[in-house]
Parts: C-alpha cells; structure tokens; sequence
C-alpha cells in the first residue's frame, strides 16, 4: 500500500528539486486573483497572500533562516501567520506552531528542545522569552493579533519575488509537538509528504472543490486548523471564511455564506444550545466535519434532527495526520469515526504484541501509510518505543471495528484527557499539585462534560485540614494555560487503589460522573 502511494506521488511530479509541499499546496493557484480569504477586516485573494507569502520568506532568510531550521511561532490566528506557515514551508524550513495558551515560562521547554533559528511571538511575550531565545542565538520577532510586529515591518520592505527553496518529501515540513504523558511534550516530526498525501487524501474523501467555502473557526496551532483545513483547502483552490475564534454569534453570521464547516465537537454542541441554529441557517453546507474528539451520539442525533444534515466524524492525531473517516457517500454512524481512508493501513492491535484481535473486539489502533510521522523530535528512544517492526505506529487509542469495517474509538489506553478538543495531560497537573505544600497527593481525570467533552477534574488528599480548594485553584493559574486547569477540584481523605498499589482512576471516574451533568 505504502508502495503503491509513493509511486502515485512520483507520477503525480514529485521529485528531488521542487519544494514537495509548497509546490502541492501553495503554488497551483498562488497567482490567481480569486478570494483565498475573507476576513472581518476584508478579503484576500490568493495571489496577496502569495505576495505577504513571499515577503515573509525573504524576512525569514534575511534573519537568518537556512532550509532545515525551525521557525517557532506563538501568535494569535491572524492572515499573516497562516501566510508565515506558507513562507516557512517555500523558504526550506521547518514550522512549529505552539498553542496561544502556553505560558512563557512553558515556552521555554519548546523552545529549548527545538533549537529553533527564529522564533516569532506576540509584543506582550517578547520579553519573558527574550534571554531564551537570544541564548541560543536565534532571531526574535514579533507578530501581534492586529498584524503589527516586527515581522511585518520588516517584511513590508522586503522583496515580493521568491524562489522555491527545494525540499523533498522525505524532508521536514513541520513539528508540532504533542504532551507526553511522563511529562514531557514530544515533538511529532511531520515530513512533506505525511503532510501533502493528507491533503490530497481528504480533498478526493470529501469532495472538495475549488467551489467550496470552509468556515474556519480553528486554532492554527493544531492539526487540525493548519493541516486538515487550510491545506486542504488551499490545495483545491478553495476559500476560507477565516474567523480569529470560534462563536455561535460568529457562525450564524458567516454559515450561509459557506458551503463546509470544520469543528470540535464543543462548536456543534454550542451551536445546539443556540435556539437560532436552525435548519435554514445550515441550509446552504453541503459538509460538517467533526474530528480531534469524540463526539456523542446523542449530539449527532440531535444535530440531524435540528438541521436535516448528518456530521461526518473522523479520526486522526498530531503523529498520523487523518486517517479514519466516516464516508462523504454511504452511511455515516453516530459513535463510530468510520473507515480507514484510502493509503491508510489501520489495525486493532493486542496492546503487548499489536497481533490484529478478532473482528470485533477491542485492541489498540495502529496504522502505516504515507501520512503516518517520520517519529519524535530527538527522542529515538520515545521513537522506537512508539512503532513496530514492521513499521506500523502505535495510537494508543483503543477501538474495535464490525464486520463492515466501522471503527468505534472506546477510550485511551493512557489517561488522556480532551476538553474542548485539546488534550490535557493529567501527570503534569498532578506533579504541580503534589509539589504544594499541604498535598499528600492527587489524581487527575477526565469527566464527561456536554460543553467540553470532559473537564479536567483534581482529586486531591491533603496532609491536614487546613488546605483548600481555591488555594490550589490559584497556585495553578499562573503556571499552566487556561484550558489544563481543573474546572473543579474535589478534596477527599484517600485515592482508592487496586492491589498493586495503582491509584483506580475508572474507580474516580464513575463516582464523579455526575459532577458536570
Ligand atoms: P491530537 O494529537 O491533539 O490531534 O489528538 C489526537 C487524539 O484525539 C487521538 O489520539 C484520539 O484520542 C482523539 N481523537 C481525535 N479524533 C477523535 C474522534 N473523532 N473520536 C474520538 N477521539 C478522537
């Protein structure tokens, strides 16, 4: 299969002395006058933003920049971040998107770990990561949400005419790094050719065209707003509606003018909750995708019932790209995420041997395919741990699939958290809580929630009667983002534990259950 795709890839043009990625995304329509973006403040056509697109390579060469390098953005969603992605890519380097939320004092880890040459963040952080990033001798700018910085000043007097830099497609594209659950965050190496067969995968799954209009709500730090959205459609000839956040206010306004929608399943619950969400308002989508996390059944249901329209679910992750998919044709069932996509090999696992289990029964997702990662970021350990033999990559995701070949996700293997469509890893919170003083111990869990899918939950034991919540709540809010801090935090005299001595976090689960109902 692996094979097969590759070959199609060369006949498709891909060789050794083009740029694999920019040549297949960015350049088919980058002199086109048509609408690439609109936007609030106004409407961008694709050969604009091929224009920034090539100010920006220039800058970046002209602070340094050498194919390979890493480029580390913090920055609020704007135009010219999404046109920094592209110029990163044309000018030979490597993209590394952090998630807005993370603090200075999280920055520092990244970027520590990925040495990279530039790093560009908002005017309000600059100073916080100034020695870091001077330390190791990178370049500093600075790109706020209203698109002012140093960045685009700077590549306002730059030259508009830049050539391809060549990458293949072995070659890296992007690291976005994923948490680990041992604490530290893995940096998953995605090479232009995990990146650009994704793409050209969706685009033929979903039928998209240069006919379609996404509404864009997603963060661009994330898999899902950078590649699965603007890669495709910037791939096709398509146009995006492309919204700073997500909101209903801001979906109700702009749905009739789309004719797709990507979301988390938060997006979809909210637009439920809003009595104006109605059947003529989704009226003019021909597609809502849902993916990054679970989505109830019940939700589905409902959506259909409101709108006439059924959700199409996917799977994919950080590592894998997407790569399990309800169909854009056939049945889409609620609680499943579908089908393997085409060039996609997908096996249940027995978690210690990855032998395939009955047809049926539930083991753990593994997959090999062109749009699989080449592995972690100076992690070869992590790297080996994570793949078998034969190549096939471990998800760590646990599911089953019916004899029609449906995937049912039924849960993590580790204690992943995911709320709001971002994961939340509970080892990192527990080690901050145990380190308080007046903590004995903690354990952090997931606990469904309608809104955010589930809320991160504490379970504390305290040495003594003196500690409270609140004070935990507080000692964590300046330490760690917004999205990681336990939405409640519930003191109790002991964690139960099994036999072994592990702490039963099932046990947790099912008696805090109701805690967000
Ligand atoms: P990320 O790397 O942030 O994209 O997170 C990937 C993880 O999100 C996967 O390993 C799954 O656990 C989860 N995930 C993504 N899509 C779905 C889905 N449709 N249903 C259930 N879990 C999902």
């Amino acid at each position: 299969m692996k094979e097969a795709t590759s070959l199609a890839l060369t006949c498709l043009g891909w060789s050794a002395m083009t740029n694999v990625l920019y040549d297949g995304v960015f350049a088919p329509h980058a002199d086109s006058d048509k609408i690439f973006l609109f936007t609030p403040a106004g409407k961008i056509s694709y050969a604009a933003f091929s224009h920034t697109t090539n100010c920006l390579a220039n800058c970046l060469v002209n602070n340094g920049l050498k194919p390979g390098d890493r480029v580390a953005v913090q920055a609020d969603k704007s135009v010219t971040q999404l046109a920094l992605y592209a110029a990163t890519i044309k000018a030979g380097g490597v993209y590394l998107p952090l998630n807005t939320g993370y603090t200075p004092h999280e920055l520092d880890y990244f970027i520590g770990d990925a040495k990279p040459a530039i790093v560009v963040v908002a005017e309000r952080v600059r100073a916080a990561i100034a020695p870091l990033v001077t330390g190791i001798g990178a370049s500093l700018l600075t790109l706020n949400a209203d698109e002012t910085g140093s960045l685009t000043q700077q590549a306002n007097n730059d030259s508009p005419d830049f050539t391809a830099i060549a990458r293949s497609s072995e070659d890296l594209g992007a690291i976005l790094y994923t948490s680990g659950t041992t604490g530290r965050s893995k940096g998953a190496k995605l090479c232009h050719r995990n990146l650009l067969s994704n793409a050209k995968i969706l685009a033929e799954s979903w039928q998209f065209t240069s006919d379609d209009v996404l509404l864009h709500m997603l963060p661009i730090y994330h898999t899902h707003g950078l590649f699965v959205a603007s890669n495709l459609l910037c791939m096709v000839g398509g146009s995006m509606i492309f919204l700073p956040k997500f909101s209903s206010e801001n979906a109700l306004a702009w749905l009739p003018k789309a004719t797709s929608m990507m979301g988390v399943p938060t997006f979809y619950t909210r637009l439920l909750d809003t009595p104006e969400f109605t059947r003529e308002t989704a009226n003019h989508i021909r597609l809502f995708i849902s993916g990054s996390a679970p989505m109830l059944a019940e939700t589905h249901m409902q959506f259909e019932e409101r709108t006439g329209k059924i959700i199409l679910e996917r799977y994919g992750m950080t590592e894998t790209n997407m790569s399990i998919s309800n169909p854009y044709e056939g049945a889409r069932i609620a609680g499943t995420v579908g089908k393997p996509l085409p060039g996609v090999e997908i096996r249940i696992g027995d978690a210690k041997t990855g032998a395939p289990v009955k047809s049926g029964e539930i083991g753990i997702i593994e997959q090999r395919g062109d749009n699989v990662f080449l592995g972690y970021w100076q992690m070869p350990e992590k790297t080996a741990e994570a793949f078998r033999d034969d190549g096939f990559f471990i998800t760590g995701d646990m599911a089953h699939q019916n004899k029609d070949g449906y995937i049912t996700i039924v849960g993590r293997e580790k204690d992943l958290i995911i709320s709001g469509g971002l994961n939340v890893y509970p080892k990192e919170i527990e080690d901050l809580i145990d380190d308080m003083d007046g903590v004995l111990e903690s354990a952090v869990i997931g606990v469904s929630h309608r809104d955010f899918g589930e809320a991160v939950v504490a379970v504390v034991v305290p040495t003594d009667g003196t500690l409270d919540a609140s004070t935990i709540s507080a000692s964590l809010a300046g330490r760690i983002a917004k999205f990681k801090q336990p939405k409640a935090i519930i003191l109790t005299d002991a964690l139960p534990r099994n036999t072994m001595g592990k702490v039963q976090k099932s046990v947790l689960r099912n008696t805090h259950a109701e805690l967000f109902a």
